[in-house]
């Protein structure tokens, strides 16, 4: 066995292999990267060389344009690739479409980079599978004991009843791009909702490739009513991401009703601050009894804590007799909670 530290290690470009010269979730351009997941804070382009799933792949050229890196190659779920002597396996995370955790392995030892993940059932990807390793890097973002993350089901009927109870009000629902806001939309469609619901123009390239990857959105149409025939758009849902809530697109519509689809909605003071008058506490991050349960189910020898709230994680982790410690790494910030 070889030094955990010796195999992988942070560097402010991120987490750095130097036995097979890669890095995985680079937060600058680097030779060759490995790419847990879509949100831009861990997909960047400019790399020289990507490895990632077929599906993160596709859609950092959607966000990026086909030229996001000089060269790329596709990495299927449980493939064993060799990078320069090192042996990479992609693995299910279960947070967005294609994202996936990245075991890393050399001379019989294992390191899990899970990049960022959750338990919970999401109809819009792969669960995430609970890979042994010996140590096992994961987020923390709602890392602290009082973060607990109800069923979305049961969000998603608050909205439901909302549309009951102000059929004229247009539900402004805030929920980020890639990942979210699709989870959102295939949560609606099962609580019954069939009407036609609208996106913000900038969710229609990755709605459509989540249809194209046969997961089913229903009718969606465009919230562009650029005139002040908005009052076509009483009563409906109306999806877009955080950033639109603050200028021109959302004042089109009359007397909208403002939602926010995250997991910090928990926090009320949050929810207070954005002007949201109905907040569903819908995350698509482990709340801390779900990285609690990982840990244990993993087994790992040793646990490393990338960002979010690392020091309460780390404190568990050592009161449960695994080693642990933060790698304070910088340039997470967390494009879909
Ligand atoms: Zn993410």
């Amino acid at each position: 066995m070889i030094k955990p530290d010796l195999l992988l290690h942070p560097t402010p470009g991120g987490l750095y292999c130097p036995i097979g010269d890669f890095y995985v979730d680079p937060v600058r351009p680097v030779g060759r990267a490995l790419i847990t997941h879509g949100h831009s804070d861990h997909a960047r382009s400019g790399h020289a060389h990507v490895l990632a799933t077929r599906q993160t792949l596709d859609i950092m050229a959607i966000r990026y344009g086909e030229d996001f890196a000089a060269s790329s190659q596709a990495a299927g779920f449980g493939e064993t690739i060799n990078v320069n002597g090192v042996s990479v396996r992609f693995h299910p995370a279960g947070h967005v479409l294609g994202s996936a955790q990245i075991e890393i392995e050399k001379d019989g030892t294992r390191i899990v980079v899970s990049g960022d993940y959750k338990r919970g059932v999401d109809p819009t990807c792969a669960s995430f599978e609970p890979v042994p390793c010996d140590v096992f890097i994961t987020e923390a973002t709602f890392g602290l004991p009082v973060f607990h993350h109800p069923p979305p089901a049961g969000e998603i009927e608050k909205l439901l009843t909302s549309l009951r109870q102000f059929p004229e009000r247009s539900h402004l629902i805030g929920a980020y791009a890639l990942g979210k806001a699709q989870r959102v939309i295939s949560l609606i469609r099962r609580g019954g909702y069939d009407q036609p619901i609208y996106i913000h123009g900038s969710l229609a390239k990755l709605c459509d490739y989540y249809e194209s990857e046969g997961i089913d959105l229903g009718e969606l149409r465009p919230a562009t009513t650029e005139d002040k025939k908005s009052g076509s758009l009483k009563g409906a849902v109306v999806i877009g991401p955080p950033s639109a809530f603050n200028d021109r697109w959302a004042r089109r519509f009359e007397d909208p009703l403002p939602i926010f689809a995250s997991g910090w909605m928990m926090v009320r003071q949050r929810a207070k601050q954005r002007g949201v008058e109905l907040p569903l506490v819908i995350s698509d991050h482990c709340d801390w009894p779900e990285l609690l349960d990982t840990i244990r189910e993993v087994k790992p020898q040793e646990v490393w804590v990338t960002h979010g709230r690392e020091e309460a994680l780390v404190r568990w982790c050592e009161l449960s007799g695994i080693a642990a410690r933060p790698l304070h790494l910088v340039g997470y910030e967390d494009e879909g909670d």
